[in-house]
Formats: structure tokens, C-alpha cells, sequence
């Protein structure tokens, strides 16, 4: 789960990290009045959306007079602001964060991420911030700091400091920087973040070390020790269809093609979108049902897939351990019937109760196309998918 930048700036703050004040506001109107409560004669209004990049696309600015903070607030309030990270549909601007403009003198690179390899929290650092990361590692690939925590015994002061004096800063700064650092790794270490960035980290013309902006993302599997975390949580900036199968339990993800995917497990989920790629097709979703899925489970699923409108086609594809064949065939047999499903549909059943399985569906009367293997399944669906395509006029 992502949170906003207002917000991830709130808990780096009770994490002892700086930041600017600021407020955040739904209207133009209190975009001005949040100004007016800050100091300064310069403020940065700033779109709030789970992206990164808004600076580019018009979604920062620096505004010193009341106009321009309402004539910035009203462009962006209500607009779908397209990022190179949100994909062509962007993201829609429902509030607003108006700060106090900071004097930037540095910006640098500080962000966490968990190494999968290393098994363990990585801090990445780079002197050369503001710019992306992929940019930094692209232009600046030798201004990059690496370096790995111990989960043992977490962020050292000595570690922290090492990193501070690697980014080059000022003696002076250096305690700073340490307790920043520190701070950061703590609010990722205790809230259960999977990625947390803070870009740019700034030194200030009066030298203090501010966090300008933060990303953060939260494991969604430890949101359940977080209750004040997931309150966090902005629908209105996720992918529609994920969250309505989320909100039912199930794990789905969102992808641009036709063809919808019903699976048991994220391994033959991976493969079946390979073998879907392989005959010629684009995969529309990712959706695993998981373990022991009841008839229901399945109808409920069928539902979730259906919900895209870009689906043309349907494959789906169990190899039952602990699920049952007959139930996912029941499950099938009466998301067909009771959804009224007029869309090619392949199913590909196989393992625990597998004839009990294929007798339900035979027996159904139903249109519904039967494959053995998976390969088999794959090209049967891409080919339903492909005549149907025609059929409506447009080419495959
Ligand atoms: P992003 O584009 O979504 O990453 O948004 P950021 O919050 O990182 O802002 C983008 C850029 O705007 C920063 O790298 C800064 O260069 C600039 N910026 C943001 N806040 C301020 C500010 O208070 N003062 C000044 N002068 N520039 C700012
Ligand atoms: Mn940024």
C-alpha cells in the first residue's frame, strides 16, 4: 500500500526527521489560507498523488503571491495528472499539500529498499539527488552509495555517519545526516515498510537537512499491525480493479491486454501469463484464487476479471494440491450460468478430483473449451480470443 507525501512527511517527522510545515487543502480558496498560516513570502503547492515525477508534469510550483497559489491550485485540483510513473491514464488531484518554500542549497538521494538477494534493508544514497534514481544510476552511476543494514542490530550511528561522510557533506552537518538517516531506517523498520524514499533530501542555504519529499510504500501482509497505517489508505488512487478483488480477498493484478486469468498460486500464475505471451496473446490480469478455493471463491473471481472491460477472453488454469478440482468446475459451471458469461472461456483443470472436475463441466451442457496442458490451454484461449476479435471487427 502507498501513502501520500503529506502523509509519509507526518511520520517521518515523529521519527525525528525534519521537514517543512505545511498543510494540505481541497480547495483553492484554503490552498491560499494554508499559506497564509505559514512564514515566508514564498510557498510550494504541491499535487498530492502515489507518484513520483509530479514536478515535471506541473504538479509542483512555486508560488509567491496568493494568485498564483490559486491559480496553481485550481490547474491541479481535479485533473488527472499523467507522470512518466502513472501510465497515460494519470492520477487524479483530490488535495492539495502547500508548504513553506525551502531554500535549497543540495539535494540529495536517500533512499530504503529490501534487497531480495541480500535478504536485508539497503540503504541507497547518491549526492546527486532530485533527479530520479534510475537517471542517478544512468548519468551518475559512481555518485551511488550502497550500503546494507544488519536486521541484527538495525541502523548503527557509526553506519549512518559513514554514509553521511561518503555523500561528502560538511562536518558541520554530519550529526544531522546521521540522525536522519537513522530516523528513516526506523520509521521503515517499525511501521513495516518495503520501500521508503526520501528525494530530494535537502541542505538548506542555512544548513539544515530537510526531507523535501517521501515516497513509502507498506508490506500489505503486515498492514494488519499497522491499523493507523492502513486508515492512510487512498483508494482513489489505486487501480480500480485491484481494489475491488483486494477488497474481496483476492490477489489480482492489474495488466493492459484481453485475456483474464484465473490461477491457483503466483508460480502458475507467472508461467500461464508466459505461455498466454508465447501464443500470441496479452494477458489482462494476474488473479490467483489461492488455496482450498470454494465454488464461490471462483464465482467471485470470474467477477473480479469480468469488472475489466478489456477482457475478451477467459482462461483458467488449476493445478489442484490443496484446492479441489469439482469445486473450482462447480465454481466455473456457475459463474457461466449466473453471470451469463458470453465470452470464450478455456479451463485447463488438473490434480486433486480432476475427473469429478471434468465431469461437471461436461456434463454442464455449457460452452466452455476443456485443454490437458497448459500449452494447450494457452493457445486455445489466444485463438478463441483472436476469432472473436474478428468477429467484432477489429484485427488481431
Ligand atoms: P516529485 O517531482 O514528485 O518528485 O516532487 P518533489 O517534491 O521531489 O519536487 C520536485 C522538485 O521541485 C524538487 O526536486 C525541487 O527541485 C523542487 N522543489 C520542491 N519543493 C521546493 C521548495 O520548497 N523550494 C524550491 N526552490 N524548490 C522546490
Ligand atoms: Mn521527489
Amino acid at each position: 500500500m502507498d501513502i501520500h507525501e503529506y502523509q509519509a512527511k507526518e511520520l517521518l517527522k515523529r521519527f525525528g526527521v525534519n521537514v517543512p510545515r505545511g498543510g494540505i487543502a481541497y480547495s483553492p480558496e484554503q490552498a491560499v489560507y494554508r499559506a497564509q498560516e505559514l512564514s515566508g513570502d514564498k510557498c510550494v503547492v504541491k499535487a498530492q498523488i502515489h507518484s513520483g515525477a509530479r514536478g515535471k508534469a506541473g504538479g509542483v510550483r512555486v508560488c509567491s503571491s496568493d494568485e498564483e497559489i490559486a491559480d496553481a491550485a485550481s490547474w491541479m485540483l481535479g485533473r488527472k495528472l499523467v507522470t512518466h510513473q502513472t501510465g497515460p491514464q494519470g492520477k487524479l488531484v483530490g488535495r492539495l499539500y502547500v508548504e513553506e518554500a525551502t531554500d535549497i542549497r543540495q539535494e540529495i538521494y536517500l533512499g530504503f529498499v529490501m534487497d531480495r538477494t541480500e535478504e536485508r534493508v539497503v540503504v541507497v544514497a547518491s549526492a546527486q539527488g532530485g533527479m530520479e534514481i534510475e537517471d542517478i544510476s544512468a548519468n551518475e552511476p559512481d555518485s551511488i552509495i550502497r550500503s546494507v543494514v544488519d536486521p541484527a542490530v538495525g541502523m548503527q550511528a557509526f553506519q549512518a555517519r559513514e554514509i553521511a561522510f561518503q555523500l561528502g557533506l560538511d562536518p558541520s552537518l554530519i550529526a544531522q545526516a546521521s540522525k536522519t538517516i537513522t530516523g528513516a531506517y526506523k520509521m521503515m523498520d517499525q511501521l513495516d515498510a518495503s520501500m521508503l524514499e526520501i528525494n530530494p533530501l535537502v541542505v538548506t542555504g542555512s544548513g539544515e537537512i530537510v526531507a523535501l519529499d517521501c515516497k513509502v510504500s507498506f508490506d500489505d501482509n503486515a498492514l494488519f499491525r499497522h491499523p493507523e497505517i492502513s486508515e492512510l489508505r487512498d483508494k482513489s488512487q489505486e487501480d480500480a480493479r485491484e481494489t475491488y478483488a483486494g477488497d474481496r480477498g483476492l490477489n489480482y493484478i492489474g495488466l493492459e491486454g484481453e485475456i483474464g486469468c484465473i490461477v491457483n498460486g503466483a508460480g502458475l500464475a507467472m508461467a500461464t501469463l508466459d505461455m498466454i505471451k508465447m501464443a500470441g496473446g496479452e494477458p489482462a490480469n494476474f488473479l490467483d484464487v489461492g488455496g482450498g478455493a470454494s465454488p464461490e471463491r471462483v464465482l467471485m473471481s470470474f467477477k473480479a476479471v469480468l469488472n475489466d472491460p478489456n477482457v475478451e477472453a477467459v482462461l483458467v488454469n488449476i493445478f489442484a494440491g490443496i484446492n479441489r478440482c469439482d469445486w473450482i468446475a462447480e465454481g466455473v459451471v456457475r459463474a457461466v450460468q449466473e453471470l451469463d458469461l458470453k465470452l470464450p472461456l478455456v479451463v485447463r483443470l488438473s490434480g486433486t478430483n480432476v475427473e469429478e472436475g471434468r465431469k461437471i463441466l461436461a456434463e454442464s451442457d455449457l460452452n466452455i473449451t476443456t485443454a490437458e496442458t497448459l500449452a494447450e490451454a494457452a493457445e486455445k484461449v489466444v485463438s478463441a480470443w483472436r476469432m472473436a476479435e474478428a468477429k467484432n471487427g477489429r484485427a488481431a
